[in-house]
């Protein structure tokens, strides 16, 4: 929970000592040390823009620019109600908007995306069925539910994505968690132009889910590994009879201007891809 607007401010100095330059980044990187470090304690409460400026030294525009740059890193949360920045514990959405731009700029196929999440999912399911606990199950059957639920294409996409993000957190390791999370988010986003959902699509895919879910929930660490593997090569092979494959992953089609498939998969027509992973 944010502190309210009454939390005390945690006061920052000594900046202007510490760093060269006057730029943003300067004080955007001392300020960034300064909480991972731990001196600077996730919930704090950062000073006003103007007493920010008087503590550390830097102009108020070097300030503001800093603090954007924190913010665009997760580092940084601005509190509703009084618009004061609130230091936090980074989330994985920056790390997964720097990895969609990644992926690409460097047109990186579906083919060794798949390949990617084929390495990593599997032991990821299996690590879940060892060491799940209740609270992390029951977070994972309600995405099953909330997936399983979804009637339109995008929250079909979206929750597909949260679900095995869910069984990432299962696993109980952040690296590998905070990992399927960027996988899974641009192999979603990206192929949203592929898709025609059909219920025959939606079934496969959901009962692909439930035989991983319940090797999870009984501990089955070989099953896990198992289904999990081949939820994710049946979308492959998919792909595969449809050529696409070698194909880079699609742009996410964000604003509507239809070039996705044009930029990136030719001018065929793109049918129903059945069963996803
Ligand atoms: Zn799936």
């Amino acid at each position: 929970m944010l502190p309210t607007s009454k939390a005390r401010p945690t006061e920052v100095n000594r900046v202007h000592d510490a760093v060269d330059g006057q730029a943003p980044g300067d004080l955007a990187e001392f300020l960034r040390e300064e909480v991972l470090s731990g001196r600077l304690a996730f919930g704090s409460v950062l000073p006003s823009e103007r007493d920010l400026a008087k503590q550390t030294g830097f102009s108020r525009s070097t300030v503001r620019e800093a603090i954007k740059v924190l913010h665009a890193e997760g580092l940084i949360k601005l509190s509703e109600s009084s618009r004061r920045a609130v230091v936090q514990r980074p989330t994985t959405a920056p790390m997964k908007r720097v990895f969609e731009t990644f992926v690409h700029g460097h047109q990186i196929s579906l083919d060794a995306l798949l390949a990617a999440r084929l390495i990593v999912e599997p032991e990821v399911a299996a690590l879940a069925a060892e060491n799940s606990s209740p609270a992390t199950l029951s977070v994972l059957y309600a995405a099953t539910a909330e997936h399983e639920a979804a009637t339109e294409i995008e929250s079909h996409l979206v929750l597909h994505a949260a679900w095995h993000k869910a069984v990432g957190d299962a696993s109980g390791n952040v690296v590998l968690a905070s990992l399927v999370d960027a996988l899974t988010h641009i192999s979603y986003a990206g192929t949203r132009s592929l898709y025609v959902r059909t219920a025959k699509h939606m079934d496969l895919v959901c009962k692909s889910h439930r035989r991983i879910l319940s090797a999870i929930a009984n501990a089955d660490v070989d099953g896990a590994r198992r289904c999990m593997r081949e939820h994710i090569e049946a979308y492959r092979s998919e792909l595969a009879a449809k050529r696409l494959l070698k194909a880079s992953v699609p742009l996410e089609d964000r604003f509507g201007l239809g070039s996705a498939e044009v930029l990136y998969l030719g001018s065929r027509p793109l049918d129903a891809v059945r069963h996803d992973g």
